[in-house]
């Protein structure tokens, strides 16, 4: 079985971090793939379709597709999303995603899911809520309760991301208080 490379992951996370200059959240993901040669196309689209990476091989070049019906702290998830596999896995022309509901499960229930999508949604993770940016934050909150929802709140809406991917990268880390 192939393992989701979680060390090389933070560290092309951190690399891109430096190379862009960003110090604190927010992340602008979009802002990196355009940076790296990677156009960004937000199109209204069927609900169920999160967005899709399409790479041409014969000019190297590349787009993002996101659905530009969803709220925007889900584009951004998807932007990351679709430049981890980018910057990580060598797939098919055009690979599309429907949804990323599954990545909110625990390791090991995420069933059906292969080694690339726990990769891309480990490295939107990273990206947006970068261990180091968060490891700040929580040190200037104190502690942070499962229930304190208006401080989880907060901490999301300064990462531009859903409360509950911030909540799970913050069990992720290790930060939350049971
Ligand atoms: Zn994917």
């Amino acid at each position: 079985m192939t393992l989701v490379r979680r060390k090389h992951i933070r560290r092309l996370v951190q690399g891109l971090l430096a190379e862009h200059h960003f110090r604190s959240a927010p992340v602008q993901v979009a802002e990196i793939a355009r940076s790296l040669g990677v156009e960004v196309q937000e199109t209204p689209t069927e609900d169920d379709l999160s967005g899709f990476l399409y790479r041409d091989r014969l000019d190297d070049s590349a787009i993002i597709g996101v659905n530009a019906t969803h709220h925007p702290n889900r584009r951004n998830f998807t932007i990351a999303h679709e430049l981890g596999h980018y910057l990580l896995h060598d797939l098919d022309d055009v690979h599309v995603d429907r949804d990323f509901k599954v990545w909110l499960r625990s390791e090991a229930s995420s069933q059906g899911t292969d080694v690339e999508e726990k990769e891309a949604n480990l490295f939107a993770a990273e990206l947006l809520m970068p261990a180091s940016f968060v490891k700040q934050d929580v040190e200037d909150i104190g502690t942070i309760d499962i229930i304190d929802e208006e401080v989880l709140q907060e901490l999301a809406a300064k990462y531009n991301v859903s409360t509950q991917a911030m909540t799970f990268r913050l069990a992720y880390l290790g930060y939350l208080q049971q």
